[in-house]
């Protein structure tokens, strides 16, 4: 089977975990800081903190803008539904935008609709884009909107590690940026995730946050206010720090599948596929996601591929479609189309060039026979 995605764990990274293990110190200790020091380094931040998980790192970032009861956060309609559930989670509402359909990312126009045509009663807060599947929002316009509102930016970078725009990394691109490490993404710690920031009071207080509100106050540890525990692991910020020294090798090796699935399916465009991803040279295909024609059957298509050897998946869920949260102030059309429509292929660096011409061969195979 040619998987989604390849969480398979390096013996390098077994035998550090072995040796975190061994030793005894298995929280809030150096691996867990060298791990921080090492994102940092790579995502062009001052800070990272890291948690538990991508979620965590959202309810924090959310949680220590001090938003909650009363206020909303404007988010992509289309993401993956802990985007909006993180800010449930601190009594705030999510308000849906819809995305725009070349790129799935919040579509600046839209947000500017929303947010110039709101009438409450909650107060906008904060946006929070999402960098879909790896490529970057339009940080610039998203950035001119929130500057103009006073809304705080937190970046949804969860699948978006080394992904990059002309003004740099996904995670340095807002006032905060949250990273997840879960089994599906490129960089994964089991679970995990990680904050990252220039501001240096704001990390300063999601580790306190992380750490059940606790800080050392001449030498002392006290309570200072209200947290939670979020921490990461030691063994799990060793396999981290090893899934870190080979990330910019599979970071070229997902843009060659790309590539490759951009050139193998462009006959396929107006026969069964409707669109394929937007390439840029900064995406870092966490997901290579492509829309299906109308009348193709998805679930059928799935099960097709599932056939001949080849797993795919929904890309992300429309948060309006899913009937749990409110609905999007402005409508949103694209991002339940691209809910619905939407096929992820696998993209990982654990493919050949003959499995990505297989997958390529098997969709083909599988669109030709619905016609
Ligand atoms: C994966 C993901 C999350 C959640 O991360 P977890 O580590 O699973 O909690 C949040 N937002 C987006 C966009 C994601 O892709």
């Amino acid at each position: 089977m040619i998987r989604l995605a390849d969480s398979r764990v390096s013996e390098e990274g077994v035998l550090a975990v072995a040796s975190v293990l061994r030793s005894g110190q298995l929280i809030g200790a150096q691996e867990c800081l060298e791990f921080e020091q090492e994102l940092a380094r790579f995502i062009g931040v001052r800070d990272v903190v890291a948690v538990s998980s991508g979620t965590a790192a959202l309810h924090l970032a959310v949680l220590a803008h001090e938003i909650g009861q009363g206020d909303a956060v404007l988010v992509p309609d289309f993401t993956f539904p802990a985007s909006a559930n993180a800010v449930v989670a601190t009594g705030a509402t999510p308000v849906p935008v819809d995305v725009d359909p070349t790129t799935y990312t919040l579509d600046p126009l839209e947000l500017e609709r929303a947010v110039s045509s709101w009438t409450g009663p909650e107060r906008l807060r904060a946006v929070m884009p999402v960098h879909e599947f790896g490529l970057c929002a339009d940080m610039t316009a998203i950035g001119a909107i929130a500057r103009a509102h006073d809304l705080v930016v937190i970046e949804d970078a969860a699948c978006a590690l080394g992904a990059h725009d002309s003004a740099g990394s996904a995670g340095a691109l807002g006032d905060v940026g949250c990273f997840s490490f879960h089994p599906r993404k490129s960089l994964t710690t089991g679970e995990g995730g990680a904050l990252s920031t220039d501001d240096a009071d704001l990390a300063a207080r999601l580790r306190r946050l992380r750490n059940h509100g606790m800080e050392r106050v001449n030498g002392m540890l006290r309570f200072t206010e209200i947290g939670l525990n979020y921490r990461l692991t030691e063994f799990q910020s060793a396999l981290g720090r090893v899934g870190l020294r080979s990330f910019e090798a599979g970071l070229k090796a997902r843009a060659v599948v790309a590539g490759a699935y951009t050139d193998l399916l462009a006959d396929l465009v107006g026969k069964g596929i409707d669109r394929l991803p937007t390439v840029t040279d900064g995406h870092s295909w966490q997901t290579y996601m492509l829309v299906l024609a109308p009348e193709i059957d998805r679930d059928r298509l799935f099960a097709d591929l599932r056939e001949t050897g080849v797993e795919a998946s929904v890309g992300a869920q429309s948060l309006t479609s899913t009937g749990l949260y409110p609905p999007a102030p402005a409508g949103a059309e694209v991002g339940p189309t691209l809910a619905h429509r939407g096929v992820a292929l696998p993209c990982h660096q654990g493919m050949s060039d003959a499995d990505s011409e297989t997958v390529g061969r098997a969709l083909g195979a599988a669109l030709l026979a619905q016609q």
